[in-house]
């Protein structure tokens, strides 16, 4: 898929508007095209209470969801139709998803054809030997993995 394409996902969400006098959305949305091809959208939420998140976390949340966790593109398209780049917060969570989630492309200029990659964004990422000495052996697939919680709570059975 074009980035034109997924921008065209990511600009059809954006709708800035009040959802109640304390939350705010859609100032902002995300797409991300996962590597089964799959493409997932978010908008941002806005709060009074400091809880809301970026589009691009609630596009994440909608793709796990429904089960992927590897990204290949990504575009945020700010209220006027500019891109924007994920903010410090979201490049860390985009990171810790998947380990080739470094690789993904992320929209920097539509009409340059300019794009970055995640770790171009977040260089020297602090998590990459975790990864290599994981045992998860799902990572790629998105198949279920039983959390570590509940293997604790199994064994006091
Ligand atoms: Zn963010």
């Amino acid at each position: 898929m074009e980035f034109s394409q997924l921008y065209d996902h990511a600009k059809k969400k954006r709708n800035p508007r009040e959802v109640s006098p304390f939350i705010s959305a859609g100032s902002v949305a995300a797409a991300i095209l996962t590597n089964n091809g799959n493409v997932y959208t978010g908008v941002s939420i806005d709060t009074a209470c400091t809880l809301g998140t970026c589009a691009e976390r609630n596009a994440v949340a909608n793709m796990i969801t429904n089960g992927e966790n590897q990204i290949v593109k990504l575009v945020c398209v700010f209220d006027d139709g500019s891109i924007v780049s994920p903010c410090g917060a979201c490049r860390e969570y985009l990171m810790q998803l998947h380990p080739e989630n470094h690789r993904m492309q992320i929209l920097q200029d539509l009409p340059a054809g300019q794009t970055t990659t995640l770790k171009e964004l977040l260089p020297e990422w602090w998590g990459v030997r975790r990864f290599a000495e994981s045992t998860n052996t799902n990572q790629s697939s998105g198949a279920p993995v039983t959390p570590a919680y509940h293997n604790r709570s199994k064994k006091h059975e």
